[in-house]
């Protein structure tokens, strides 16, 4: 059990954690803090530098078990806070308004419990994953060579909810966070005088038809296996100006579908329609791809343990 000193330690903590929040990929300081929390906490060996500023505390028992690892994340997103508080974010444009800062914080308290209970078999690993926000983290984790010193029979991880009541958890085996993937449209066409945009290529009646035709790839609502969702999330053409009829267009478009399958399908899918539109307005286009996260299927021995 934690004790009120905890309590009071953990607090003061997550609150320090919260006024000097980093980024995806950039977790330094943040990685050395929990690294000092968890050298306390005496684990029986700690791997750091996972998947970049990753780190992993596992707790042996030295006995036959299952691996059970249980995860929070470094970073922080790229959002000014606005919070009125004194340990509001010291770094402009930068804050913890995702919640990990609590996520870590929790887990501390999970290995200082774990540290004066040892476990009695199997292994129990704290897991501290950088990059969770553009998707990149668990992956470059799972890549990691050391990875397989900490593989799981089991993982568990939980993100805070704000609206929920005080004490509220709630799960469900199966699908429990849709695959998602930014793609980023650009199309290229060619500039002219605003007074003459004859003589150019503008993209802005493809950028039109592509907003309107995207959204028929939509299909179902999120218990189906078949659901779809895009969403444009943002559209610039040309310049700030009146005097350039404009001949670049980017769309940003998140996809979301209920399985790793059909995002990929997807993808092509939407590809295809930015192909055909382009070659009906004649320009050239290209695509970048931003924040992939695979679909989050909850197990369902872990749900029913959870
Ligand atoms: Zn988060």
């Amino acid at each position: 059990m934690l004790t009120n000193h905890d309590l009071v330690q953990l607090t003061k903590f997550r609150r320090e954690l919260h006024q000097y929040p980093e980024l995806s990929g950039k977790e330094i300081k943040t990685a050395q803090k929990i690294l000092y929390a968890l050298k306390d906490m005496k684990p029986s060996k700690i791997i750091d530098k996972m998947g970049g500023h990753g780190l992993a505390a596992i707790f042996d028992s030295q006995e036959k078990g299952p691996t059970l690892l249980f995860r929070a994340e470094l970073d922080a997103l790229p959002i000014q806070e606005k919070n009125n508080i004194p340990w509001a974010s010291n770094l402009p444009g930068v804050s913890h308004t995702c919640g990990h800062d609590g996520h870590m914080t929790m887990l501390l308290a999970l290995g200082r419990i774990i540290s004066r209970n040892p476990i009695k078999c199997g292994k129990v690993v704290l897991m501290f994953q950088p990059s969770e926000e553009n998707g990149q983290g668990a992956r470059a984790v799972v890549s990691d060579s050391r990875y397989k010193q900490i593989k799981p029979d089991l993982a568990f991880a939980i993100h805070i909810e704000p609206g929920r009541p005080f004490g509220y958890v709630s799960t469900r085996p199966g699908l429990i966070n849709c695959a998602s993937l930014g793609l980023k449209v650009t199309l290229n066409g060619k500039t002219a005088h605003a007074a003459d945009p004859s003589d150019g290529i503008s993209p802005s009646l493809a950028v039109a038809e592509f907003i309107q035709k995207i959204s028929e790839f939509n299909n179902g609502d999120e218990l189906s296996n078949n659901f779809r969702l895009t969403t444009v999330t943002h559209v610039q053409i040309g310049e700030q100006s009146f005097g350039i009829s404009p001949g670049h267009a980017s769309i940003f478009v998140t996809l979301r579908t209920s399985n790793d399958d059909i995002l990929s399908q997807l993808d092509k899918d939407v590809r295809g329609l930015v192909s055909n539109i382009s070659t009906q307005f004649k320009l050239t286009f290209d695509f970048e791809i931003f924040d992939h996260f695979a679909a989050s299927i909850n197990d369902k021995e872990a749900h029913d343990i959870a």
